[in-house]
């Protein structure tokens, strides 16, 4: 059996699924937007968390506590900053969810929740943004059956309306 894959629009600080996903930046030392809010609703203690672990990659992922979220665990990543679309940004932005997928998968989480990576002050167009994110979670269900659950969790209605249709033009039931 396939994962569930579900779109709402939703604060992604109030799931008490097992991973929430963080659109961090490099240094992993919080930021505004989904970060922001992830912090702040985690408690002091997640940055201290974040501070062990020097940073983070573009297009890579790093996994800690939750602290007082209702979730199991953080999934931080850092998306690409939109540049034009020459600079490998759909390739990074893959990763991102790729090696969010992994991580939830090593770590026996069976339902995780996104938001829209790079889709704030990173600039990504949101409906390539969205496509992306859907057909790469797709394939990833596939390798990692164990994840039975995938929310994409959108904060506004653009992003939410660019999710269900990314979602019905692969025909995800
Ligand atoms: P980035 O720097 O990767 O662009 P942002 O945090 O600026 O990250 O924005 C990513 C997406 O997260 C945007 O679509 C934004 O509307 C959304 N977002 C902001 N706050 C929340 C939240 N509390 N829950 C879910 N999504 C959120």
């Amino acid at each position: 059996m396939t994962a569930k894959i579900t779109v709402i629009q939703e604060d992604i600080t109030r799931l008490p699924v097992d991973a929430i996903v963080n659109a961090a930046n490099n240094s992993l030392l919080g930021g505004g937007g989904v970060d922001g809010a992830i912090h702040k609703a985690a408690g002091p203690e997640l940055l201290a968390e974040c501070k062990t672990l020097v940073g983070c990659l573009t297009g890579e992922a790093k996994i800690t506590d939750a602290y007082q979220l209702p979730c199991k665990k953080v999934i931080h990543t850092v998306g690409p900053i939109w540049q034009g679309g020459e600079q490998q940004e759909a390739i990074l932005l893959a990763r991102c969810y790729q090696r969010s997928m992994t991580l939830a998968a090593e770590h026996q989480l069976r339902s995780i929740a996104f938001p829209a990576i790079s889709c704030g002050v990173y600039g990504y167009p949101v409906k390539q943004a969205c496509e992306i994110a859907m057909s790469t979670v797709v394939e990833q269900t596939s390798y990692y059956p164990d994840i039975r659950k995938v929310i994409f969790c959108a904060f506004d209605e653009q992003v939410y309306q660019a999710y269900i249709r990314a979602m019905q033009s692969i025909q995800v039931h």
